[in-house]
């Protein structure tokens, strides 16, 4: 049960097609967002800035935005998800946070 063990040592986890739709981006086919108990320990504030992180990587895979989403501070990290949507930034972000 190594993935069971990499779910509950990480944060959360996306997964869905690799293939792209017509547009670059998410094809619509399903997906599934798998969150361990890192994530459980979170605040609810915090882990819908965690879900939202994980929406954008389903959104922008095959996409050249999907390079980019998890770079430090960028648009889709935890700092500015939480500034734009109102949520809170998860306990391993806070240093990201401009003082
Ligand atoms: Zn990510």
């Amino acid at each position: 049960m190594q993935a069971q063990a990499d779910i509950n040592s990480n944060r959360a986890i996306a997964m869905n097609d690799s293939r792209p739709g017509p547009g670059g981006g998410w094809n619509g086919s399903s997906f599934a967002v798998f969150a361990g108990a890192v994530f459980n320990h979170q605040s609810q504030p915090a882990q819908l800035t965690i879900v939202i992180h994980e929406l954008a990587h389903v959104a922008w895979k095959g996409t050249p935005m999907g390079q980019f989403i998890d770079i430090n501070n960028g648009l889709s990290s935890a700092f500015w998800i939480s500034r734009d949507c109102g949520t809170a930034v998860p306990e391993w972000d806070n240093w990201k946070v401009p003082q």
